[in-house]
């Protein structure tokens, strides 16, 4: 066999001797046909060198015909060693096939680029993902794709990587099919060649969509729980604040209370004491306020319905949000029964409604509707203090001019307001949240600048059905002849006690705590008819002093005055003790009236004395 000039290319003259012997058959056959049929010959086929080795070539040929004789006389060809080639395309289509099949097969997307950054390859996952063909997700590329808030950042790490070929990594929303965004974490690594150059870049992207809203909302609960916190400090610091002024204010507007009366009416002083007694009136409903917030307040839970409270303040509503608003009350049908104070109640879905008001001065829509919901635990998850189950909503919602998410965050802290001197206090949205946790409910809110806002109250399900309370009758009679021990430790609360009751006309026994009541009580037991004590005394508190008086066999009831709801004054003090309701105590709420203390104390000694 003769020659080719090309250097490039192997030249010999080869014997059937260096045909590895399996072959040898295979091109006979070849050569006959080449000639019989007048063909080129091209063929590949292994041969075997002198030292062993053994190669695979091509070879190429064509016949050379005799012009005379028009027989074959030669063959001229080439012969190619193509073993380097030939290991070097098997690997390959190896490892594509290998590769194919894992990147089909995977649950990532799986793409690979030229070193210039163009897409190339991307696995069947990718396009059903994106609803692409492959033509399109080739063309288009993937910037299409990414979320437009993340794409900057994207473009600037790939094209770092492109030039500098360092590894690619990135967490962004990706589009998919239908629309929707989620997130995912995409890398790439560049392939080398032996020298080092990027022939491709191999690339994955991975979903992990689910795992980064789990983290948005731990986040997010963490930022609820620290709101929280904040909240429970401030509350404990307005609580007290709240408390020590009820003592004193009880001291002020029951001293000028008590002089008034004292005065002839038509005295000069008198008109001086109004003055004191309006300026610590309007103390009091501040402290009032700050005691709501603080959840101390004392509450006077029944089991009611909600549609009924919100019938019950109607009138109160239209006249609160004036005629520019247009008011719509829809009552959830079935609705279940709360265990709840129904004027505390009344007092949030008022303050919404101001709220509300205010936030549409041209006029616009308020709805308030009820019905019942079940909160579950991934709910719940969000809100620190929430516990799953049935809840019946309050959902107030105005088209006003919203908030942004800074306002929203801050709209619960007492006196937060945006609203001009004298327009706003502050308070309205604070009580509220107190309330509603002293209510073991909650409160949330949805708000779009421009658009309106809508707060949604909780309130837990009563859990029984409990009787209903019978509310206090108005007595216009309150004094009355019998003896009274009273316990309070602060000295000018007592001896206020003493006067207020003894202007009314009762006999007065005074201790200066729940240890001394008792001892007063065993001197004394005849003639004493009932209890009146402060809950939180030094040495001994009102309730362990009540039930030595019970074990002394002391059958008299038992009259709470308190700065705190009584609940939390449990909650806050850790000796055993038990609540007003387990001892079937009233509770009267500082700073009281001498009106309220006397209503208070004749209802119970006329309760005790009926058989
Ligand atoms: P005040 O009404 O005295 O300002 P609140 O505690 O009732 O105090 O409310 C606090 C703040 O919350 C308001 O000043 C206002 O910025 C915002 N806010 C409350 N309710 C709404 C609402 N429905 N629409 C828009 N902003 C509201
Ligand atoms: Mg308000």
């Amino acid at each position: 066999m003769v020659t080719n000039p090309d250097k490039s290319r192997l030249q010999a003259r080869f014997y059937y001797g260096f045909l590895n012997p399996h072959e040898q058959t295979r091109i006979r056959e070849a050569l006959f046909e080449t000639v019989t049929q007048r063909k080129d010959l091209n063929i590949e086929f292994a041969i075997v060198l002198p030292d062993g080795r053994e190669r695979i070539v091509h070879v190429q040929a064509e016949v050379i015909y005799d012009e005379q004789s028009n027989k074959p006389s030669k063959l001229i060809g080439t012969l190619q060693d193509i073993t380097d080639r030939k290991l070097a395309h098997e690997f390959l289509e190896k490892s594509e096939r290998q590769y194919r099949f894992l990147s089909e097969g995977i649950m990532h997307q799986v793409w690979t680029a030229r070193p210039d950054g163009k897409l190339d390859y991307v696995n069947n996952r990718t396009l059903e993902y994106f609803g692409l063909t492959f033509e399109q997700m080739i063309n288009d590329g993937w910037q299409s794709v990414v979320h437009p808030d993340d794409l900057a950042d994207c473009v600037k790490r790939w094209t770092k990587s492109l030039e500098t070929g360092e590894y690619y990594e990135v967490e962004f929303r990706l589009k998919k099919a239908d629309g929707s965004y989620r997130w995912h974490s995409g890398g790439a690594t560049a392939g080398r060649d032996s020298e080092g150059k990027i022939v491709k870049w191999f690339g994955t992207n991975t979903d992990i969509n689910d795992k980064k809203l789990a983290e948005e909302e731990l986040n997010l609960s963490e930022d609820r729980f620290q709101q929280l916190q904040k909240m429970e400090a401030i509350g404990t610091l307005t609580g007290g604040v709240a408390h020590d002024f009820n003592n004193l204010l009880t001291a002020i507007l029951g001293n000028t209370q008590l002089a008034q009366r004292r005065l002839a009416p038509d005295d000069p002083v008198q008109l001086r004491l109004t003055e004191v007694a309006d300026a610590g009136n309007r103390a009091a409903e501040l402290t009032r306020k700050l005691l709501a917030f603080s959840r101390r307040q004392h509450l006077e839970r029944r089991t009611v319905n909600l549609n009924n409270i919100i019938g019950e303040i109607m009138t109160l509503l239209e006249r609160i949000i004036g005629e520019d608003v247009e008011l719509s009350v829809k009552y959830g049908s079935d609705l279940p029964t709360v265990f709840a104070d129904p004027g505390q109640i009344g007092q949030v879905v008022m303050n919404l409604a101001a709220n509300a008001r205010d936030a549409m001065p041209s006029g616009g829509k308020l709805t308030i509707e009820t019905c019942c919901v079940e909160l579950d635990e991934s709910y719940c998850r969000k809100y620190p203090y929430v516990t799953p189950g049935r809840y019946v909503q309050i959902r107030v919602s105005d088209s006003g001019i919203g908030m942004n998410e800074e306002i929203q965050t801050h709209i619960f802290e007492p006196y937060f307001t945006t609203k001009e001197v004298g327009k706003g206090t502050g308070l309205g949205l604070s009580m509220a949240y107190g309330i509603i946790r002293q209510h073991e409910g909650h409160i949330n809110l949805y708000s779009e600048l421009g658009l309106g806002t809508t707060f949604k109250v909780y309130l837990p399900v009563a859990k029984k059905i409990a009787e209903e309370n019978v509310l206090p009758t108005l007595l216009s009679f309150l004094g009355g002849t019998e003896t009274i021990l009273v316990a309070e430790d602060e000295e000018p609360l007592r001896n206020l006690a003493k006067d207020t009751l003894e202007e009314l006309g009762y006999t007065v026994l005074l201790a200066k705590n729940g240890k001394e009541a008792v001892e007063i009580f065993g001197a004394n037991r005849e003639r004493i008819d009932l209890f009146l004590s402060d809950v939180v005394m030094p040495q001994m508190g009102g309730s362990e002093a009540f039930e030595r008086i019970r074990e002394m066999g002391g059958n008299i009831p038992l009259i709470f005055m308190t700065g705190y709801s009584s609940e939390t004054v449990q909650s806050r003090f850790v000796e055993p003790k038990k609540t007003a309701e387990e001892l079937g105590a009233m509770v009267i709420q500082k700073p009281y009236s001498l009106e309220q203390l006397g209503r208070a104390v004749r209802e119970v000694l006329d309760k005790n004395h009926k058989p």
